[in-house]
C-alpha cells in the first residue's frame, strides 16, 4: 500500500520521524496553500521554492506539488493514488492546527501525526499544577529535565510519484543563502567547528560571525532542533538555551493562540497611548528605511531589507526603538519583519517583539529601554557592523560612528539628523507605562 507523506515545515529526509512512520512505499507531496503562500513575502516564497527544489532532488524528482486548499487537495490525492494513510509532523501554530483538524475530518483514511518541528512538542512541558509556563528560566529547566528523543533513524522508504505541478518561479528581492538539508548541515558543520566554542562570548556581537545563522533552516525544518541538540556538548549549554527560546515561544503561542497579534498583557493594546496618524507614519517610514539617524538602528534595518536576516541583538535594539522611542505598536514592526525576514516565524517573531516591548512573557520590563548609542558602542565596539550597512558613515573611525553628530567634520550630508531625541522619548515611554500600571 502507498501512504502519503505530506511535507510542510519538515523539508528534510534525515531525522524525520513522520517519514520513517509512513511505511515502505511513500508518495511525497507538498501543497501550496494559498492562505499561507499569499501571506508570505517573496523572500520567504523564494526560499521555500529553493528548499523544495533541494528536497525534490533528494527524492529523485518524485515530490508531487499541488496548489489549493489542503482540505480538498489531500483527500483528492488519497483517492487518486489509493493511499491508506497520510503522514505529517504535527503543527502547533493556530492556523496549522485548525487546518490539520479540517483535513483529518475530510479524510476517510487516518491522518497520522509523528513528531513536530520542536525537540519537545508545545504543551508537553507544564508546571506542577498543569498550567503552562510564562517565564523562560523555569520553562527551560523543566524542558531540559523533560528531555527529547535521540534523532530518528531508519531506512528510507521507496518513493513513488504522481502528476505534479511545476515548481513555481519566484524572484527573491534579496540574495538568499543556499537552501535545503545539505546546506543546513554545511552551515552547522562550519559553525560548530569554528564559532560554537566562543558562542557564549560572541553571540551578542553583530560585527562578528558569532551565531549559527540557522534560523531559516530551522524554520523550514531542513534541520531539526533535536539533531542540533544531539550534537552539543555540556559546555554548549548557552546554545541549547537559545534553541529552547524557540520552543518556549512556540509553547506560549500554543497556549495563547491570539498572541500572534495581540499583546499577552492586554493593557498594551487597549490603553497604551500609541502614536498614530501622519506623524507616526513618517516616523515608521524612517525606521523601515534605516533613516532614523541612530546608526545601529539604521544598520539593523538595512541589514534586514538587504539580506532578509538581522542579528538577534540588533532585532532587540530596533524593536525597542520602534516601541519605546517612536511609541509605535509592536504589531506594526512585527508585520514589517515578517515581510522581510527569511526566517519569519509567527511564534518567535510575535514573542520576540512582545519580549522587547515589555508586554509579553518574562519581558524585559517596560522600563528597560534599550539605548541605541550605548548598545552600539558595547556590541559593535569598532563600528564594523554599522560601517557595513551605513556606508554614509564609513569615514568615521571606531566607536565614534555611533554618535556621528559629535564628529568635528559634522554629520555627513547624506545621513539624516536623529528623528527623535532618545533621552526625551525614553521619559515619554516611562510616563506612558506608569499611566497604564495598576489599570486592568
Ligand atoms: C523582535 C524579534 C523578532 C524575531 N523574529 C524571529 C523570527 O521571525 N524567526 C526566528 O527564527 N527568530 C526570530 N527572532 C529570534 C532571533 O533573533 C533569531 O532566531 C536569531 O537571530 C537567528 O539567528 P541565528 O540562527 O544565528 O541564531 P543563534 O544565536 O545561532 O541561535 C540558534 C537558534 O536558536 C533559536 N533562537 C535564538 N534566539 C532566539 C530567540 N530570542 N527567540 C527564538 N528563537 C531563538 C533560533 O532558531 C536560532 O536559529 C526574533 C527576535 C526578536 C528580538
Amino acid at each position: 500500500m502507498t501512504s502519503i507523506m505530506w511535507f510542510r515545515r519538515d523539508l528534510r529526509l534525515r531525522d524525520n520521524p513522520a517519514l520513517f512512520a509512513a511505511g515502505e512505499q511513500v508518495l511525497p507531496v507538498f501543497v501550496f496553500d494559498p492562505v499561507l503562500w499569499d501571506a508570505a513575502s517573496d523572500t520567504r516564497r523564494a526560499y521555500l521554492v529553493a528548499s523544495l527544489t533541494s528536497l525534490n532532488d533528494s527524492l529523485g524528482g518524485k515530490l508531487v506539488l499541488r496548489t489549493g486548499d489542503p482540505t480538498e487537495v489531500i483527500p483528492s490525492l488519497v483517492k487518486e493514488v489509493s493511499a491508506d494513510s497520510v503522514h505529517i509532523a504535527a503543527d502547533f501554530g493556530p492556523y496549522g492546527m485548525a487546518r490539520d483538524a479540517n483535513v483529518e475530518k475530510a479524510l476517510d483514511v487516518p491522518l497520522v501525526r509523528t513528531g513536530s518541528p520542536y525537540a519537545v512538542a508545545p504543551g508537553r512541558v507544564v508546571k506542577g499544577d498543569e498550567t503552562p509556563y510564562r517565564v523562560f528560566t523555569p520553562f527551560y529547566k523543566a524542558w531540559a529535565a523533560h528531555g527529547w528523543r535521540a534523532p530518528a533513524t531508519g531506512p528510507l522508504p521507496t518513493f513513488v510519484t504522481a502528476p505534479s505541478e511545476p515548481m513555481p518561479i519566484v524572484t527573491s528581492p534579496v540574495p538568499l543563502p543556499p537552501a535545503g538539508e545539505a546546506a543546513a548541515w554545511d552551515r552547522w558543520n562550519d559553525f560548530s567547528s569554528a564559532a560554537l566554542a566562543d558562542y557564549d562570548e560572541n553571540r551578542n556581537r553583530p560585527d562578528l560571525d558569532g551565531t549559527s545563522v540557522l534560523s531559516h533552516h530551522l524554520k523550514y525544518g531542513e534541520i531539526h532542533p533535536r539533531s542540533l541538540l544531539a550534537e552539543l556538548k555540556p559546555e554548549n549549554i548557552v546554545y541549547a538555551k537559545e534553541i529552547c527560546w524557540r520552543e518556549f515561544y512556540a509553547d506560549i503561542l500554543f497556549h495563547n493562540p491570539t498572541s500572534s497579534s495581540h499583546s499577552l498583557d492586554a493593557r498594551y493594546d487597549s490603553i497604551m497611548p500609541w502614536a498614530s496618524g501622519a506623524e507616526a507614519d513618517n516616523l515608521f517610514d524612517s525606521w523601515c528605511h534605516g533613516r532614523t539617524g541612530y546608526p545601529i538602528v539604521d544598520a539593523g534595518m538595512r541589514q534586514l531589507t538587504t539580506t532578509g536576516w538581522m542579528h538577534n541583538r540588533v532585532r532587540m535594539i530596533v524593536a525597542s526603538f520602534l516601541v519605546k522611542d517612536l511609541h509605535i505598536p509592536w504589531q506594526r514592526g512585527a508585520k514589517f519583519f515578517m515581510q522581510h525576514l527569511r526566517d519569519g516565524d509567527i511564534a518567535s517573531n510575535a514573542h520576540g517583539w512582545q519580549w522587547t516591548a515589555g508586554c509579553g512573557t518574562d519581558a524585559s520590563p517596560f522600563y528597560r529601554v534599550f539605548n541605541p548609542i550605548t548598545q552600539g558602542i558595547k556590541f559593535d565596539p569598532n563600528g564594523t557592523y554599522v560601517r557595513t550597512y551605513v556606508p554614509e558613515l564609513a569615514e568615521l573611525s571606531g566607536a565614534s560612528i555611533h554618535e556621528p553628530w559629535l564628529s568635528p567634520l559634522g554629520l555627513p550630508q547624506s545621513y539624516p539628523e536623529r528623528i527623535v531625541d532618545h533621552k526625551q522619548e525614553r521619559e515619554v515611554a516611562l510616563a506612558d507605562f506608569a499611566s497604564i500600571k495598576g489599570r486592568t
